[in-house]
């Protein structure tokens, strides 16, 4: 599919989605949505969602379903996101997190970080022990060391081999249509009281630099939470996100008053219009409001993004640009 005939069918996909699901009915009308609303990126998601609405259901703060969400992706064993993620080129995973809170604009993050099971958590600590919001590599391994988070030998000779196995089975079939080798968790959260917070958590690009750090770490690339406004997240080729702060100028357009599908999509489009590569540009967002509306788009025809409230939890399609076009 060509990618404008795949953003033209993407567009109707949209108009059909939002006639199924409460939420975006809600969007299209104008509407308060349902709350709490949790938003995520991909499929895997859902499961975070899920955990993250049970701690709010049982009263948790919006913090602690961010991270004990992301939790649930990070140790599912997925090849992109916690310890099972993909190694850089030295065949070593680095894995990059943040988290933020809405109410009082405090970030953290971390990037390059090896060894460590929940780099989520990391963040977290980043955030509310020092004064600093990133930290990186060795530094940020120590920190979370010294905080007493779940570390994990990554180097070992058992690991090495392993990596080497997979890379030869990759090089051997060198015809096959290449595996998807990315992808983030990014979660929002919109609390029953208004409050927002949201988190990242990814193993980056496979076979990245040694130190390459994508945007999921980075505050207002990889995510945005304004707690005046809403949040915003982002999953696909950071190197083209990071250089438009793509999650904080979705937040900024629903500021000036656009429905979250509409501030991805305009964000997209801003994007293209200096990078007019379409689908190969691999940019995907999920974005919510203050007001429980939310959306999403994405260029990757199989970006799918994952919904739940306390009545219905959801994966959905991504339904590609919106209509206008401001
Ligand atoms: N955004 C991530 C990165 O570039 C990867 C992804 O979400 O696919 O590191």
């Amino acid at each position: 599919m060509t990618r404008r005939k795949f953003l033209n069918h993407a567009a109707l996909g949209a108009l059909t989605a939002s006639a199924l699901t409460a939420g975006r009915s809600a969007e299209a009308n104008g509407e308060k949505g349902e709350m709490p609303l949790i938003v995520s990126t991909w499929p895997f998601g859902k499961a975070a969602n899920e955990a993250a609405l049970k701690i709010l259901l049982q009263g948790g703060a919006l913090l602690d379903a961010v991270e004990q969400g992301i939790w649930v992706t990070e140790s599912a064993g997925d090849a992109s996101v916690g310890l099972s993620g993909s190694p850089n080129a030295a065949g070593v995973v680095q894995l990059d997190a943040c988290i933020m809170n809405g109410s009082d604009h405090k970030a953290g993050s971390v990037a390059g970080l090896e060894g460590i099971r929940h780099p989520i958590s990391a963040a977290r600590r980043v955030m509310e022990k020092t004064r600093h919001v990133l930290l990186v590599g060795e530094g940020a391994r120590m920190f979370a060391l010294e905080e007493g988070l779940e570390s994990v030998e990554l180097n070992s000779r058992e690991r090495y081999d392993q990596w080497q196995k997979q890379r030869a089975a990759q090089r051997a079939k060198p015809a096959e249509k290449k595996p998807a080798n990315h992808d983030t968790i990014a979660l929002l959260v919109l609390g029953a009281d208004g409050n927002l917070a949201g988190g990242c958590s990814t193993s980056g690009l496979g076979g990245k630099l040694p130190g390459r750090v994508g945007d999921s770490p980075i505050i207002g690339s990889g995510l945005y939470v304004d707690n005046e406004v809403g949040a915003a997240g982002a999953t696909g080729l950071g190197e083209n996100v990071m250089r438009y702060c793509a999650s904080f100028l979705i937040v900024e357009f629903m500021r000036q008053g656009m429905l979250p599908h509409e501030a991805c999509s305009q964000v997209i489009r801003r994007i293209m219009r200096s990078e007019p590569k379409g689908a190969k540009l691999s940019i995907n967002f999920v974005a919510l409001d203050k007001r429980g509306r939310y959306g999403a788009a994405g260029t990757d025809e199989g970006f799918q993004y994952s919904v739940t409230t306390p009545t219905s939890s959801l994966v959905l399609p991504n339904p590609g640009l919106g209509p206008s076009d401001r």
